[in-house]
């Protein structure tokens, strides 16, 4: 069977970029599956383990870590380890499955960096600063002081979009879902 290709999708959080991806994976005939990742932060809100992400403590991530278990991980915020796991990737593809990313922008490029023409990285840009953080405290999941790190965080995240294959501009999200759509479509057929 072919293997899968991997499609990254990267942005500061209350970027939409989770909706997006959410989207994508329900068009069956992009057959897609979402690369779930690792993490040591806290769940939130509806959160399950083993669909939304691996959680487990920060000393079992830095045992991964040691084992070289990862694609690539990162100390996302403060504390808080966020990675990709080969054996993950690994079973997905072989599935012949397309894998979609939903991971912040370092990741996201050394993803793009390791599986070069399998991947296709795409920035989400929020329309501005001021739209992203009224998202953020929209969705009533983060503390205020969490919210002020993730704003932070994301003003130094916009400089790199420059370096992605694509930027995808989301003010309107149901014109973002579509091209997203497009994108993803034109990159698995070639
Ligand atoms: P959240 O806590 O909002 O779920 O995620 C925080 C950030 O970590 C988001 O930008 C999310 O995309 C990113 N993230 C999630 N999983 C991974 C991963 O496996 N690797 C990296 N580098 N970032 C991730």
């Amino acid at each position: 069977m072919k293997k899968g290709k991997l499609i990254v999708f990267s942005a500061p959080s209350g970027s939409g970029k989770t909706t997006i991806v959410h989207h994508l994976l329900k068009q069956k005939e992009l057959n897609l599956a979402f690369s779930i990742s690792a993490t040591s932060r806290k769940k939130r809100g509806e959160e399950v383990d083993g669909r939304d992400y691996y959680f487990i403590s920060a000393k079992k991530f830095k045992k991964l870590i040691k084992k070289d278990k990862f694609i690539e991980s990162e100390e996302v915020y403060k504390d808080n380890f966020y990675g990709t796991l080969k054996k993950e990737v690994k079973r997905l593809r072989k599935e012949g499955k397309n894998v979609i990313f939903d991971i912040d922008v370092i990741g996201g490029l050394n993803i793009k960096k390791k599986f070069t023409k399998k991947a296709l990285a795409i920035f989400v840009q929020p329309p501005s600063l001021e739209e992203m953080e009224r998202r953020l405290r929209n969705r009533k999941t983060d503390t205020e002081e969490k919210i002020i790190e993730r704003v932070a965080k994301a003003k130094k995240e916009l400089d790199y979009a420059k370096y992605f294959d694509v930027v995808l501009v989301n003010d309107d999200l149901e014109q973002a879902k579509k091209e997203a759509y497009q994108l993803v479509l034109k990159f698995i057929s070639n």
